[in-house]
């Protein structure tokens, strides 16, 4: 890399993710909202209000795939601010680019191919990182945390967008439901891509609950942690602080 971190050897795990996501990579926008029904774009709309990102702010938004939180990032900060769109995928930052080129986003944005659990960046850099849907793919998941609390500056946040664990049993039947029969019939119709698809349901569930995603903040040396529910626990929205 870049500032000469550590390589990570490439995992079985990571193969997998890298050949998920290149498959999916031009489809992934209209997926995304028809298998969310929409609902996506709310989750991260949230993400935006609770980031109260200000105009000259740097920030990274990691595993930012095709852009959609680093495009109203770029927005917000301005001439002067900055923001990075990280993904460890080409094909998925190459169809952010493409996109976030169309709408006219250039200036202050640059695109960077890295892996989240070796940040090609000096300490003390972002204002703020944000992470949506990204976590639960990275191999390993403390070494990633360490490495956004390295490259955030002091009173800097990050916020955790993921999929997590819903809080009442019936709403947890239907979810299932839902996810393991209708996700991979609909990746089967759609993107004749059933595997992906089921990829997606399981790394779901393995994916750390609530209260252990938070407690893997604080370990990492995150302060102030805290998480929201959003959609019934289907998704939480994860804060925390270098103080
Ligand atoms: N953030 C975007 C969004 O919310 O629509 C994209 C999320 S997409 C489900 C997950 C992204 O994580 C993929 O683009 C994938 O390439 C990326 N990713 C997976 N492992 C990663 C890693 N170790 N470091 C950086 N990005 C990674």
């Amino acid at each position: 890399t870049d500032f000469g971190y550590e390589r990570v050897p490439t995992t079985e795990k990571a193969k997998r993710v890298g050949q998920v996501f290149h498959s999916v990579a031009q489809r992934y926008d209209v997926m995304n909202d028809l298998m969310s029904m929409g609902i996506h774009r709310v989750w991260k709309r949230f993400t935006i209000e609770v980031a109260a990102a200000r105009p000259g702010w740097k920030i990274l938004d990691l595993a930012g795939g095709t852009g959609d939180l680093a495009a109203r990032f770029s927005r917000i900060v301005g001439p002067k601010g900055h923001v990075v769109l990280c993904d460890i995928n080409a094909s998925m930052l190459e169809c952010g680019r493409a996109r976030l080129v169309d709408e006219g986003l250039v200036e202050n944005l640059n695109y960077v191919q890295g892996n989240a659990e070796c940040l090609p960046y000096p300490d003390d850099y972002f204002d703020l990182i944000t992470i949506a849907f990204g976590l639960r793919n990275v191999t390993d998941k403390n070494k990633a945390l360490s490495s956004m609390l390295r490259v955030l500056k002091p009173g800097g946040k990050l916020l955790v967008l993921e999929f997590s664990q819903p809080t009442s049993k019936g709403f947890s039947q239907i979810y299932d439901l839902y996810s393991f029969k209708a996700l991979p019939m609909m990746g089967k119709l759609v993107a004749n891509d059933a595997g992906s698809y089921r990829y997606l349901a399981e790394s779901i569930r393995m994916h750390p609950d609530q209260e252990t995603l938070k407690q893997m903040m604080e370990t990492a040396g995150f302060e102030r942690c805290d998480y929201h529910n959003l959609t019934g626990g289907v998704v939480a929205l994860h804060k925390g602080y270098k103080l």
